[in-house]
């Protein structure tokens, strides 16, 4: 099968030159990128590049996508409260069919907003596993293991049957790339980390843990063990360079090194920090002393959505006034960590448009008023792209999204299903959501 896209405005290609190439083809054969540049047919589809601007699928490394179904039911309420009476009470609810409509929702939703490669850490993984494989999507997914269970295990030992089972089912599919979930280290005990951290070493795979949230996570942490969450993560053995850490919104100067020296990736949800008000994580710091960094938008409880056009400019804004100093994030380096970078984390070669690499390719229509006049590709990219901008999406060469429309699923069902799955849940818990004043 050969895709060829013809005739591009430009190709953002985020190769080690970061060049920009101007009325340049892409030709995709077998899902793999053959060739950039002056490319000629014969080929089984040609997609009309004029207007467009291609660039690498977006990737976000932290979300939990079946919480597409909890999206608007509370908002604007303190961490814990929030927690406490809505959010856990409906996920205590959650089945496979709630899973099953909710990612489906987040990977349409996904895939309209640019995106081609998502992080998630949840329960049902093996279902949210099935979803993304069905709708071509690529993952990289964990199952959720915390010391008092989830709504798919009683304890955390079921946790870590249902955890390793799920590694070694999906371990060796195209799509996805299969991992284990600790939640955190106040939701999951040291030791238990140790064997968590052991086992994916042993089977090679990778680790999502939320670390360093929020200013009192930090200071429990330090008041049980003595030393700081990310300080503790790496003792026992969690910290590394198939570990991606969510967040890291409170580290200490020590524990950068720490990420620095493992190589750990660390997931900035700029979006998520500033709903909750958890803080603005010390990103140029980070990103200053090495640490890899890339970007998430956490689930879409806590954002309200998977947008990552509106993360990457979220995070070249937040940090430019915090420092005030308008170089800090530029535009570059917020693109960058959310193609380039994440897409060196993962088995396959994605995150750049360059041969050999897999064709996860995003068009973008820009004869729209906001990309007028078109001096700097990726300046527009990060300050004035709105996802809406999103025409076409390839995922491992083949088209998810085409002039706009999803050629999975009919997107009307996705949305009723969701619907009904979100209304059962609030049924279930006895959750009130927001809708205020409608009968
Ligand atoms: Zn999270």
């Amino acid at each position: 099968m050969e895709v060829l896209i013809k005739g591009l405005e430009y190709v953002v290609t985020q190769d080690d030159k970061r060049r920009v190439l101007r009325g340049a083809s892409i030709l995709i054969k077998d899902g793999e990128i053959e060739d950039v540049g002056d490319v000629k047919g014969p080929v089984d589809e040609v997609i009309d590049g004029s207007s467009m601007v291609a660039i690498p699928g977006l990737i976000n490394t932290h979300s939990h996508i079946p919480m597409t179904l909890l999206r608007g039911v509370a908002d604007d309420m303190d961490l814990f409260p929030w927690l406490q009476e809505k959010i856990w009470p409906m996920e205590s609810h959650l089945r496979p069919d709630h899973i099953r409509a909710g990612t489906a929702l987040g990977v349409l939703e996904a895939v309209r907003t640019g995106t081609t490669t998502i992080f998630d850490m949840y329960f049902f993984e093996d279902v949210v596993a099935e979803v993304l494989s069905d709708l071509g999507m690529r993952g990289a997914l964990s199952e959720a293991i915390i010391d008092f269970g989830t709504p798919e295990c009683k304890n955390v030992d079921e946790c870590m049957v249902l955890a390793d089972r799920f590694v070694q089912k999906w371990r060796d599919h195209p799509l996805i790339e299969p991992g284990y979930g600790p939640h955190a280290p106040y939701t999951v005990s040291p030791e238990r980390m140790r064997e968590i951290s052991e086992k994916a070493e042993d089977n090679g795979s990778t680790i999502q843990i939320h670390l360093a949230e929020t200013e009192k996570e930090v200071s429990d942490i330090k008041e049980k063990y003595g030393k700081g969450a990310i300080e503790l993560a790496h003792e026992y053995g969690i910290l590394g360079d198939r570990t991606v850490a969510a967040h890291v919104v409170w580290p200490s100067k020590m524990e950068i090194a720490l990420l620095r020296e493992t190589s750990t990736l660390v997931s900035h949800n700029p979006v998520s920090n500033l709903k909750l008000a958890s803080g603005i994580s010390p990103v140029p710091d980070l990103v200053e002393k090495g640490v890899r960094v890339s970007l998430g938008t956490d689930g879409p409880a806590s954002n309200n959505t998977l947008d990552m056009f509106e993360t990457m400019k979220v995070t070249a804004l937040i940090h430019k006034v915090s420092k005030r100093d308008p170089k800090a994030i530029p535009a570059q380096t917020a693109l960058d960590m959310a193609t380039r970078i994440p897409g060196d984390f993962l088995r396959w070669k994605i995150g750049r448009i360059c041969k050999g690499y897999r064709g996860d390719i995003v068009l973008l229509n820009v004869k729209v008023p906001w990309w007028v006049p078109l001096h700097s590709v990726v300046s527009h990219l990060v300050y004035s792209a709105r996802s809406t901008d999103v025409r076409h999406v390839l995922i491992d060469g083949k088209v998810i999204l085409r002039d706009g429309k999803f050629t999975k699923r009919d997107e009307e069902d996705i949305f009723a299903e969701a619907e009904r799955a979100s209304l059962d849940l609030l049924e279930k818990s006895g959750v009130k959501s927001l809708l205020k004043g409608v009968d």
